[in-house]
């Protein structure tokens, strides 16, 4: 049986802790690679792919080891991402597997994202082999890390633990041992209707969106018609193939293969991850578990700043071509012209889209502060309405009850920091709703609003677990919360791009930190400014941004009737808004 001699799994462990090595070892010890391709990491190195050609990034490549017994195998090392924002995507590269190799550093020990990793792969059903790393090490306490590997999970046994140095390639061989003896074959029908899971896509601009996807009942072919699951869409691929790690045509994938296909979609929005193909002529009945529609959690206006709207349009849409998750829509804003309102899973991948946008494009953008979706139920209306952007809020007087959206928020940290997470969490508005001790680490879930993640929450707790604690979200429900509306008027002229929701009882330390940071930030004129914050038509704090000279701040310029307009607010602002004033307002918390 041709299946018996695959494997497909992926390799987890805590950042720096030796997945990229283990890859690279991996890949050299089988043949994939040549001693000399090797010595630049391979995995997740995008400048070597493309000196390779590869025009996709590869989630996946194929391996062949033959073992002692002259046996061929197909070792499938299936890539996942490495950062939190992304952690549904961990589990959809997960679900592409039939295992995982647990890598921890013996120098660290067994650290957040290590368990958290662990607990998704354990959630998957998959075979878990876990692996030592760094014994080379002279501060390697290898006996030490393995107890805390045995406190992860009561089925694990001492002898199973491998002890290697993926640097020295040291004890490698037997890691390529274990994926042969441990780590279940497929075991799909060759003969059922096809069955593949889209556990990634890519936008290549010559070729369309190109998806990787894993076999799990019957075969694909080239050219032929496949119908996509999730929106009943139906195409001919244009080619099939695997990374080996170019992109290697072929004619079939079967199952238990993992390979790419060229969907002959254009659209990448029409590719759902976690969705299933199968083939248009004998469609399956039922869909593979997996697919949900990714919604962004945090929103933010992006703005021109080195170029004009048109080819920061551009960029946007080539971008979102290249990132499903991405969403846009056009905005205008008085103080800023006219920009996008886009959606992101988090702040992370915000600051991704923006570098991105320098990197690929040139382009730097000027983003304003996230926020999430709001749930407004009106007076005298059934309809709720959702508003992402706190410029467009309806009249307060015409709101009856307004709702943010909530989320699960689950960190994982060491036993002795979780006094302090537990006053973080709480200071965001958290109710704890779990809590599980895993060894020497705790994994606390808590029910927050996703508008406190959005300002800087992972930051916060990355400093004050000094890097030890991880976080991942699950999205909940709308809920009711106690929110108003804190406007920004500098010397008298709203800035609607500073206008924000913000909790009633936050509203004031928000508010004194905004005036402060604006008032030292924002370029000053020749006549004094007053910058207030206004909540529900009131003052609640108010600063003075300084004159450029003190003589020009006597003989004040700004004429009685101007005077006047200002203070009616219907005076039209020119004040400059630099990218600091955001970034210094992000982590106003
Ligand atoms: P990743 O973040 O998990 O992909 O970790 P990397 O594979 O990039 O490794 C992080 C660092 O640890 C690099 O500097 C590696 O050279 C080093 N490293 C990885 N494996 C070993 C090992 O077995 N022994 C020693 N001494 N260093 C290692
Ligand atoms: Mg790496």
């Amino acid at each position: 049986n041709r299946q018996q001699y695959i494997r497909n799994f992926a390799i987890i462990a805590h950042i720096d802790h030796g997945k990229s090595t283990l890859a690279d070892r991996i890949m050299e010890m089988t043949s994939t690679v040549s001693d000399r391709e090797s010595s630049a990491q391979q995995l997740d190195d995008l400048a070597v792919e493309k000196a390779h050609g590869v025009t996709v990034k590869s989630k996946a490549v194929r391996n062949y080891y033959t073992d002692a017994n002259g046996d061929e195998y197909q070792f499938n090392l299936i890539d996942t991402p490495g950062h939190v924002d992304f952690n549904y995507e961990v589990s959809r590269s997960l679900s592409a597997t039939d295992g995982v190799l647990l890598v921890v550093d013996a120098t660290k020990g067994v650290q957040a994202q290590t368990v958290a990793n662990f607990r998704l792969a354990k959630e998957a059903n998959l075979t878990i082999i876990p692996i030592v790393n760094k014994i080379d090490n002279n501060m390697a306490d290898v006996d030490g890390t393995i107890n805390q590997i045995l406190d992860l999970d009561a089925d694990f046994a001492d002898q199973e633990i491998l002890k290697i140095s993926a640097k020295s390639g040291l004890g490698v061989d037997k890691v390529l041992e274990a994926i042969r003896d441990r780590i279940p074959a497929p075991r799909g029908d060759d003969h059922a209707p096809l069955k593949a899971l889209v556990f990634d896509s890519k936008f290549d601009p010559y070729k369309g969106v190109v998806a990787q996807v894993r076999i799990f009942d019957g075969q694909l072919t080239s050219q032929t018609s496949q119908l996509f699951f999730a929106n009943q869409l139906s195409a001919t691929n244009k080619e099939i193939g695997i990374f080996a790690p170019e992109m290697l045509t072929l004619s079939t994938l079967s199952a238990g293969d993992v390979g790419y296909v060229v969907t002959g979609v254009k659209d990448s929005n029409a590719i759902k991850i976690g969705d299933t193909i199968t083939n248009a002529n004998h469609p399956t009945q039922e869909a593979l578990p997996g697919y949900q529609a990714v919604e962004p959690m945090v929103y933010a206006g992006l703005y021109p700043k080195n170029s004009d709207y048109k080819d920061l349009k551009i960029a946007i849409e080539k971008l979102a071509l290249n990132d499903a998750a991405f969403q846009y829509e056009p905005e205008q804003s008085e103080a800023l012209g006219m920009g996008f309102r886009g959606g992101f899973l988090g702040i992370f991948h915000l600051q991704i889209i923006r570098e991105r946008l320098l990197a690929e494009f040139g382009l730097e953008v000027l983003t304003t502060m996230p926020n999430s979706t709001f749930k407004l139920t009106l007076k005298n209306q059934d309809e709720p309405l959702y508003v992402e952007n706190p410029i467009q809020f309806p009249d307060w007087s015409k709101i009856a009850q307004i709702e943010e959206p909530y989320v699960h928020a689950k960190m994982t940290l060491p036993n002795e920091m979780l006094n302090d997470i537990m006053r973080l969490a709480e200071g965001r508005r958290g109710t704890l709703e779990d809590l599980d001790t895993l060894g020497s680490m705790v994994v606390a879930t808590y029910l927050m609003p996703i508008s406190e993640i959005a300002y800087d929450f992972f930051n916060e707790l990355k400093s004050v677990s000094h890097g030890f604690a991880t976080l991942s979200t699950e999205v909940a429900e709308y809920d009711y919360s106690d929110l108003v509306k804190l406007e920004i008027a500098i010397d008298y002229a709203n800035i609607d791009a500073l206008t924000l929701i913000t909790h009633r009882l936050k509203a004031e330390r928000i508010a004194q930190n905004m005036v402060i940071k604006l008032r030292d930030l924002v370029p000053r004129k020749l006549q004094v400014m007053p910058v207030q914050a206004i909540v529900e038509g009131r003052v609640i704090a108010r600063e003075n941004i300084p004159p450029l000279r003190k003589v020009a701040a006597k003989g004040s310029t700004v004429s009685k009737k101007q005077q006047q307009l200002r203070r009616s607010g219907q005076a039209k602002s020119n004040i400059e808004l630099p990218q600091a004033v955001f970034d210094a307002l992000l982590d106003l918390g």
